[in-house]
């Protein structure tokens, strides 16, 4: 059993993790207690969204695992702590999963995203993870009178696994309304519009970009309606520079 450092940033919080240790996580939640971990990511808009949202507050704050997803929290971790902190990106974590899915024979279900996007997804990841159980998978449209159907499904399924695409805070109001109700999963991320990346809806910012922490401003100059997101990102860079004189001064 590995204990995971988890370290405030401002009004969030990251776990010291790697790509490696997270995924190792993944494995302690399905085969450890009978209970289903949730997964989050941690990166500088939920810094915004999280304090006001009593659901996604609690969510967060009893999250088993929260992903270092964001350069800004990663930033922001190296210079509050000094840990050589990395990214470990939701959506490359999904995918990862999904590997180490195929190879352990843990079922998965794929809750989420516009039907033609979840089936394509599906399709892809099971194109890339040869042997990946894929044992139910449902688009993210279901009405409320349907929902007694779904989770009937995710449980007759037997997933062990459980990726819920709503986008946040949708997913994690959904985990809070249904989760009790879950009886074989195990471990549940959110993983937001990951399924539309992965379906190729949506691209994510070349290689270049991810290698120098700008895969934000790609994904700005590509698609100028995320302005109102990313205009935090002053924000919280100015507040973490604040937060890490504070230390100092009371040091
Ligand atoms: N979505 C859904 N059901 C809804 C509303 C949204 O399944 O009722 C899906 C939507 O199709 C998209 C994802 O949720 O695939 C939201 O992606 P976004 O990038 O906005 O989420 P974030 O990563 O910001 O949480």
């Amino acid at each position: 059993m590995n204990t995971t450092k988890r370290y405030p940033i401002l009004n969030i919080w990251a776990d010291d993790v790697t790509m490696e240790s997270a995924l190792e996580k993944v494995v302690e939640f399905v085969e450890g207690d009978n209970r289903v971990h949730t997964i989050f990511a941690a990166n500088p808009e939920k810094n915004f969204s999280v304090p006001g949202d009593p659901i996604l507050y609690e969510k967060y704050r009893t999250a088993d695992l929260l992903l270092p997803d964001g350069i800004g929290i990663v930033m922001a971790a190296r210079l509050l702590y000094k840990i050589p902190a990395k990214r470990v990106p939701g959506c490359e974590f999904m995918q990862e999963t999904c590997r180490l899915a195929a190879e352990k024979g843990y079922p998965v279900f794929i809750y989420g995203a516009e039907e033609t996007v979840n089936a394509k997804a599906v399709q892809t990841l099971q194109e890339r993870f040869p042997g990946i159980q894929i044992v139910g998978r449902s688009n993210g449209y279901v009405p409320a009178e349907g929902m007694d159907d779904l989770i009937d499904r995710i449980n007759a399924s037997g997933a062990a696994i459980l990726f819920l695409a709503l986008g946040s805070p949708r997913q994690e109001q959904w985990l809070a309304r249904y989760g009790s109700r879950l009886e074989h999963v195990r471990s549940c991320q959110g993983i937001g519009g990951t399924l539309d990346v992965i379906a190729g809806n949506v691209k994510r910012a070349p290689v270049v970009f991810c290698k120098t922490g700008l895969e934000w401003f790609y994904r700005l100059i590509s698609d100028p309606k995320r302005l109102k997101r990313q205009r935090v990102l002053p924000v919280f860079a100015s507040q973490v520079l604040l937060e890490k004189m504070m230390i100092k001064i009371h040091r």
